[in-house]
């Protein structure tokens, strides 16, 4: 094994065949922090050998995906649809070399062998067939088979998952190039790694019984493999394989969802890597602290509560302008205005320490942005009985007066108020809340008065004492 502080040279190489999901993301982070960590470099490729299952569209998802978590390459994104000439020529070269032969069996005939090793209860394994014919079958267009090692076994040191024997009786002659003259998976990507020199692979666990096909192509190229790290998968809260029916999969969705990017690589780093019992780390903490061999060997299972607290965590302490860039960008999907009220970093302060996301954050702010019709009915019956409509305007009267608009000065006014009358904070606070949001939640009710904004208020207040009139003239 290579000496564990030299530079690795990693990639991630998702099939464009949907969007960036979660497991995939953490894959992309393991591949990038080790490189990050070690001075190394981190390589983009995209796998869109399979023309119908891939999109434009995924590639997009993906980089998207890729780009909001600030997960940067250094280099590519290389398509692997840009390589078919090169794949080409090391099948030549295999063919030659008698590494690879080709292979005119009908559907037919492996689907016989399939059922053969199915009653046998043994696993369904090519049985070399072509292997010496020295004739083409006339026309039928052959596929390209690796010529598999009869004897000995493959043997790797993988960085998670430690010494793995495979012995070559277990593995048969595989596909490289399909009759269409498309690579398959096992073959495109040894040829990428090497050409790329990427000198560790890191990449789910679901693809550790490639692996050993994959040293077999390079030994027979005559090449060294690069080191391997297969990382375990991602498990629903339930304990089942994480997908679709656990909700948000994707990663931009939880974008949508109000995560930011900080706190989610913060989390998915923790799922699956652990340094102590330490929870909260900053990206130069990872790169700092990271390494491949202290990934866990078991699988992980999402934590929904561990993510809302991290997500609080960095609401609060995070990097603020980007926290800024991304509430903007929530503003703007909920349909807010954000010159329409307050500065978006006045209105992070007051609610950062009240909520976990970043869409609860822009919904329970509505109010700063747009004015209300109608005061919610419960609230109004509650709050806004004609007994409030004194305190609310002797308030009135002393905020219209007031031009220190800030939340000390808001707190001496109420205050004030509320000694000169002789009654109870809550009884003018809880009137001048529903006046001001239309309901009965708020922040503070002096940084509620200061995010609102005095000309607002004090029409709210206005609309508040018209309420409270209609409803005396009105008996209720
Ligand atoms: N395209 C493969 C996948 O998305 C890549 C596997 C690998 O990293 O070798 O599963």
């Amino acid at each position: 094994m290579s000496d564990l502080k030299s530079p690795i040279r990693s990639r991630f190489a998702p099939s464009p065949t949907g969007y960036l999901h979660i497991g995939g993301a953490r894959t992309a982070l393991f591949a990038w922090l080790a490189a990050r960590a070690t001075g190394g470099q981190f390589v983009l490729r995209i796998e869109d050998t399979d023309r119908e299952r891939s999109t434009p569209e995924s590639v997009q998802a993906i980089i998207d995906g890729m780009d909001w978590l600030g997960l940067d390459a250094d280099e590519g994104p290389h398509y692997q649809s840009d390589r078919f000439a090169r794949y080409q020529e090391v099948t030549e070269q295999l063919l030659q070399q008698g590494h690879a032969y080709r292979c005119y069996c009908s559907r037919e005939r492996l689907e016989r062998l399939r059922e053969q090793a199915e009653k046998a209860k043994e696993k369904p394994r090519y049985d070399g067939h072509c292997r010496d014919l020295d004739q083409p079958v006339d026309g039928v267009e052959p596929v390209i088979r690796f010529r598999n090692p009869d004897d000995g076994s493959v043997v790797f040191e993988d960085r998670v998952r430690g010494r793995i024997e495979i012995s070559n009786e277990e593995l048969d002659d595989l596909v490289i190039m399909r009759a269409n003259g498309t690579p398959t998976y096992n073959f495109a990507v040894v040829v990428d790694d090497l050409d790329m020199n990427i000198n560790l692979v890191i990449r789910g666990d679901d693809h550790i019984n490639n692996t050993p096909r994959q040293i077999n192509i390079y030994r027979a190229l005559g090449a060294e493999p690069p080191e391997f790290a297969h990382v375990p998968m991602i498990l629903g809260d339930d304990g089942a394989r994480l997908s679709k029916r656990h909700g948000a999969v994707s990663v931009l969705a939880w974008r949508e969802k109000g995560y930011l990017p900080d706190a989610l690589v913060n989390y998915l780093a923790r799922l699956g890597w652990s340094h102590g019992d330490r929870e909260v780390f900053s990206r130069r903490d990872l790169i700092e602290l990271f390494r491949i061999e202290d990934v866990n060997r078991k699988a992980s299972r999402f934590d929904t509560e561990k993510l809302n607290w991290l997500n609080q965590h960095y609401l609060r302490e995070g990097d603020r302008e980007k926290i800024l860039a991304e509430l903007a960008w929530h503003m703007g999907r909920a349909g807010l205005d954000a010159v329409s009220g307050p500065a978006l970093d006045d209105l992070l302060t007051v609610q950062a320490d009240r909520v976990e996301t970043l869409v609860e954050l822009v919904e329970q702010s509505r109010p700063f942005y747009e004015d209300f019709e109608t005061f919610e009915a419960g609230a109004a019956k509650k709050h806004l009985r004609p007994v409030a409509a004194e305190p609310l305007s002797a308030l009135r009267d002393r905020l219209a007066n007031l031009d220190n608009w800030q939340p000390d000065a808001l707190q001496q006014v109420i205050q004030d108020t509320a000694d000169a009358l002789q009654i109870g904070f809550g009884k003018i606070g809880m009137p001048l809340r529903v006046a001001l949001m239309g309901h009965g939640q708020s922040p503070a009710i002096n940084q509620t008065l200061w995010l609102v904004g005095k000309d607002r208020s004090l029409a709210r207040i206005d609309q508040a004492l018209a309420f409270t009139r209609e409803r005396e003239a009105g008996g209720r």
